[in-house]
């Protein structure tokens, strides 16, 4: 007996089946001793039509009331669930952010979760009532509503989960686990038993949309167990923990992959000292997040970079560019569309060298160019064409051995 936490997400609360559903998986946990406490998102695309509602009403709509629209969405999931389970005779209670103790930075539309006072859930608990919170959302201490940014009521779970000191916290969702690869792309995709907080960190990061990146990093740090799991089938989903087990194995655990990139060339750079520093600094103060960065010889009188952007940041990024190109010292700016970025990631990598070797061996095997790599302890990205993006996913899902979890790996150091 103990304490968890779920969290339902859009789809899995999407109609008033599904939120019976939901509150049939709620009192399977109670019916085993278990305090509950449950996070909801809004029911279904429910945020994005308040979205599209705001951009009617006006162009620019105001973050306060963004955040004052947005946080309806969840409202009405947890009245409606609570509402299903006394239904069933549960005893259980709804609460918003706010009154669930969820405090906030002051920032609208992605404010970071500050402190939880569990006073009043803990009351609710101890009267063994389920609690019911509004996930995404939370109290400034200026006393404004505010929200943690889209995909946010995970970190809500998280958050929750870490301050009760809960057992575990469960992601129910429309998928049934953290796979290899996206199954709908790369076939032989495998459901992964478990994952480790840093690789499903990497993974959250490079787009694998199933955790938010920040709950992943609320769970590490505060070494929250976390499992995401299927909200419709009764399945093992994929437990998320420090340490996993690597008796299958496995020194790659996850092959992402993301379109859209964009590699930007500055060429003809003053080779100085405060040259680089001036170029990003400029674009983190327009709020262009880089990645990749590649930098030619710097022995020589002027230097070229290339680095990679999102393709919802080029306009930006060339306007920011050329706006400021007397300052920071350049000649010309060049850019290349038509990109993707694949990784593969896996903790293993940390003790055993010759994976990225074995990358981009095999890549071009398969007549596979590279045009940019980065690499951390426990990833290697590489930026392909995107017509080839698939391919490359997918070789290096079976060169790995993904596809086939129970054969242990071996690295081919040529
Ligand atoms: N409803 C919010 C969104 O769609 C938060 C969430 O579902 O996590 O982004
Ligand atoms: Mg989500």
């Amino acid at each position: 007996m103990g304490l968890i936490v779920q969290k339902f997400g859009g789809t899995s609360v999407g109609d008033i089946g599904r939120i019976k559903n939901a509150a049939g998986r709620v009192m399977d946990e109670k019916k085993k001793g278990n305090d509950v406490v449950v996070v909801v998102s809004a029911m279904g695309k429910t945020t994005d039509g308040l979205v599209g509602l705001a951009y009617q009403a006006a162009s620019k709509p105001s973050k306060r009331e963004l955040d004052m629209i947005l946080t309806t969405g969840e409202q009405i999931t947890i009245s409606l669930l609570t509402m299903a389970l006394q239904d069933s005779g549960y005893d259980a209670v709804s609460m918003t952010g706010w009154q669930a103790g969820i405090e906030t930075e002051s920032i609208h539309g992605n404010a970071r979760i500050t402190n939880i006072n569990t006073d009043k859930i803990k009351d609710n608990l101890s009267e063994s009532r389920i609690v019911v919170v509004a996930g995404f959302q939370g109290l400034a201490g200026n006393g404004e509503i505010t929200t943690l940014g889209r995909g946010g009521s995970d970190t809500t779970a998280v958050a929750l989960a870490a301050a009760l000191k809960a057992e575990r916290c469960d992601i129910y969702t429309d998928v049934d686990g953290v796979y290899t690869s996206d199954p709908r792309y790369v076939k032989n995709a495998r459901k992964l038993a478990s994952v480790a907080y840093d690789e499903m960190l990497e993974l959250a990061n490079l787009g694998a949309g199933v955790l938010h990146p920040r709950a992943v990093e609320f769970a590490k740090n505060y070494g929250v167990p976390l499992s995401v799991r299927s909200s419709m089938e009764k399945l093992d989903g994929t437990i998320i923990e420090e340490e996993v087990s690597m008796e299958t194995g496995l020194i790659v655990r996850g092959v992402a992959f993301e379109e859209e990139i964009i590699r930007m060339t500055v060429f003809g750079l003053r080779n100085e000292i405060t040259s680089l520093s001036s170029i990003f600094s400029t674009l983190a103060k327009h709020h262009i997040n880089v990645d990749i960065i590649i930098q030619s010889k710097t022995e020589t009188e002027s230097i070229n970079l290339s680095f990679s952007i999102k393709r919802e940041d080029l306009e930006d990024a060339i306007e920011v560019l050329q706006n400021n190109r007397k300052e920071l010292g350049f000649t010309t700016i060049e850019h290349e569309s038509g990109l993707s970025k694949v990784s593969i990631v896996g903790s293993g990598m940390i003790s055993n060298p010759g994976v990225a070797a074995q990358m981009f061996e095999v890549l071009a095997d398969h007549d596979i160019p590279i045009k940019m790599v980065s690499t951390s302890e426990i990833k290697v990205s590489v930026v392909v064409d995107e017509s080839q993006m698939l391919k490359a996913a997918e070789v290096l899902h079976t060169e790995f051995n993904l596809d086939k979890a129970e054969q242990p790996q071996k690295v081919s150091v040529k």
